[in-house]
């Protein structure tokens, strides 16, 4: 009988969180063969994005909408599922104010828990991921579930409307 093969190394967060590989576009995540294979930052399936890392608990999963904000609070990237769902074309999205976009459901959460405030924390490299709830800059009737991380790299803030 063979002995198991070695486990590889996986990279980790700085919370110990075991990091996942994802497109900026289109949000797959490419195999681990598939990265070494192709140094490129360039996603192999949609040949749009970057590959982008972020922690397993934050990174979207298949066909979640999500955006990438930088410390600035410019949007840096906007998937294609979110470009779908909030009637926004990536490429006039892109370094513009996120507020522009989306903003906090409850204009009268407490600061902590403001969108912008979050953000900005998470782009700057602190802590867990959180949740909060957003909305689309111009309608009031729909609200989104955001999970907020850090991802990477540069380091900046993943939104994720789930
Ligand atoms: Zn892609």
């Amino acid at each position: 009988m063979r002995p198991p093969r070695a486990l590889r190394s996986v990279p980790l967060d700085e919370r110990g969180v075991a990091l996942v590989s994802f497109c900026g576009h289109c949000g797959t995540r490419p195999e681990p063969s598939a990265l070494a294979a192709q140094p490129s930052r360039v996603c192999g399936h949609c040949g749009l994005g970057l590959v982008l890392h972020a922690g397993g608990d934050v990174a979207p999963r298949r066909d979640q909408p999500f955006l990438v904000v930088d410390a600035t609070l410019s949007v840096c990237a906007v998937s294609a599922a979110a470009e779908e769902l909030l009637g926004i074309d990536e490429t006039q999205a892109v370094n513009k104010h996120i507020a522009d976009f989306l903003v906090p459901a409850d204009a009268n959460a407490p600061s902590a828990e403001h969108l912008l405030t979050l953000l900005i924390e998470v782009a700057g490299g602190s802590g867990e991921p959180r949740t909060t709830v957003v909305r689309p800059r111009h309608e009031f009737g729909v609200r989104f579930r955001a999970r907020i991380g850090s991802c990477g790299s540069p380091q900046a803030a993943l939104l994720v409307l789930i």
